[in-house]
């Protein structure tokens, strides 16, 4: 069984065969997914909610990603607060920074992104966290990082590196203040050492595993549209890693979804 702790299944792409997608993951053994509630932006929030309503193994996200931070006005962030009252709400993200699209700003992304940790404080949700440096660069990590420690931290909340793609000393500073990290599909790409190097060093109690579907399939899927169901993919490549079967680190990274969050674990799942 595998959790995959981060999908945006709102998604356009989605529309045609939203309801084959999820039938598939759950005969892939996907016990629970968590919808990212980002959807395009303002007006578009409680896409996860509505997600989680309907489906009883997924709970739901809310939060401004850092693409659209240029486009929150001081309502999106109170509705945002009030979204995140809801039931099956169990994380506020993603959140953080893109320096590599910089679709908003820097500066704008880095205070959309302290004010909806004080957000999150105030829920009392730990946060998902995107984080991607320009190129050649760390200049997101860096800034991340520093911002969790000096804004976050004090909380004990914790939280979640979603797609990690930094190297092992990033990981070990987000460890430090509690959370943590997942892995996603590219972990499988050619190219992807720095991934599974820092893959390799978490400690099997620490980490998660996702899709981000419907980007970044794994192979042998790249290229195209990602669904939950390839979650095993990244489940196999990490277990290559560690040693490890693919169904052990299934059952290890749901039982740390479901510590982490407080959640009662099912028994007999799918
Ligand atoms: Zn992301
Ligand atoms: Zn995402």
């Amino acid at each position: 069984m595998f959790v995959d702790s981060h999908a945006h299944l709102d998604g356009k792409q989605f529309d045609p065969d939203r309801e084959q997608v999820i039938a598939r993951a759950r005969e892939a053994g996907v016990e629970t997914i968590v919808a990212i509630g980002n959807g395009d932006g303002p007006g578009t929030f409680d896409c996860g909610i509505q997600l989680a309503a309907k489906y009883d193994f997924m709970y739901a996200t809310v939060g401004i990603h850092p693409h659209e931070a240029k486009l929150a006005s001081d309502a999106d962030f109170d509705e945002l607060a009030q979204l995140a009252t809801r039931p099956k709400v169990i994380a506020w993200g993603e959140i953080g920074l893109d320096y590599f699209y910089e679709h908003s700003p820097r500066d704008v992304q880095r205070q959309a992104f302290v004010r909806q940790m004080q957000l999150a404080s105030r829920a009392k949700l730990p946060i998902v966290i995107h984080c991607r440096p320009s190129n050649n660069s760390e200049d997101a990590w860096e800034d991340c990082l520093h911002l969790i420690e000096q804004h976050w931290q004090p909380t004990g909340l914790g939280g979640i590196l979603h797609c990690f793609t930094g190297t092992w000393a990033y990981a070990k500073r987000a460890l430090d203040v509690g959370f943590m990290i997942s892995f996603a599909g590219n972990v499988t790409f050619p190219k992807a050492q720095q991934i599974r190097d820092a893959a390799k060093q978490v400690p099997l109690d620490r980490m998660l595993i996702e899709t981000d579907s419907p980007y970044l399939a794994p192979i042998p899927h790249r290229g195209k549209r990602n669904e939950p169901a390839f979650v095993k993919e990244t489940a196999q490549q990490i277990g290559e890693l560690h040693a490890l079967s693919l169904e052990e680190i299934g059952r290890r990274t749901t039982e740390n979804f479901h510590r982490f969050f407080s959640l009662p674990q099912k028994c007999n799942s799918v």
